[in-house]
């Protein structure tokens, strides 16, 4: 399929039109619209108050990560199923999560403003070559502790806003790797669910129990001398 057969969906009236034809608004990048009309219809029946400046799109993802990113990280661990993979799986592979904002929620910062919409553990030479930008660096040598993801932002229509990049060193990678091989399968294969849910209620109250294992990781592999 050539670029002028890919189509997208007008915001306001919910039509499939080729993508030339379709214009973002260009203050949030969030939406599109077929014509002058439906961006006027769209505006007074709600944009006006969703539509915030492109910058402050850029601020609440920031703000977003930083809420979740126990959360976020836990389960960059959870996804590589580390138990049934070679020990240096976490330097090859990454999660990766797409969002999209929530045009429901008006004022910044929440912890719901952006919803978990796919996610997916890649290569890293897969991640390298879709987002060169991110310049990512080799974790070989950054040893058995280190995580990364990556968190890509799409407006409305499916179309990339922001790609963000993470990585930490986290002293809960050497318990993930000694969970019993069938639940760490287990947990791989519904991490994405996890995350929705909690991300999807907002409840920060889920971070505290995230923090409190991953102190407990740290006091573990202390004790392992990891
Ligand atoms: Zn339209
Ligand atoms: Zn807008």
């Amino acid at each position: 399929m050539g670029e002028e057969s890919k189509e997208g969906r007008c915001y306001a009236c919910g039509g499939d039109f080729p993508q030339s034809v379709l214009k973002r608004c260009s203050r949030c990048l969030l939406v599109r619209y077929c014509s002058r009309e439906c961006q006027k219809v769209a505006w007074v029946n709600g944009h006006n108050k969703s539509c915030k400046p492109r910058a402050q799109l850029t601020k609440a993802l920031g703000r977003w990560m930083d809420i979740w990113r126990v959360v976020l990280c836990h389960f960059a661990g959870v996804s590589l199923d580390l138990s049934n993979h070679p020990a240096d799986y976490n330097a090859t592979h990454m999660m990766v999560i797409w969002i999209t904002k929530r045009l429901d929620i008006q004022n910044p910062p929440s912890p719901q403003m952006f919803r978990v919409t796919k996610g997916d553990v890649w290569p890293l030479i897969l991640c390298d070559a879709m987002w060169p930008e991110l310049e990512f660096t080799p974790a070989k040598d950054m040893g058995i502790n280190f995580l990364r993801l990556v968190v890509v932002l799409e407006d409305w229509a499916g179309d990339t806003l922001r790609v963000r990049t993470s990585s930490w060193r986290t002293a809960s990678l050497p318990m993930t790797r000694r969970l019993d091989k069938e639940d760490s399968k287990y947990f791989a294969e519904n991490w994405l669910q996890s995350v929705q849910d909690i991300i999807e209620k907002g409840d920060v109250s889920v971070k505290a129990v995230y923090d409190k294992l991953h102190r407990e990781a740290a006091m573990f592999s202390r004790m392992l001398g990891d």
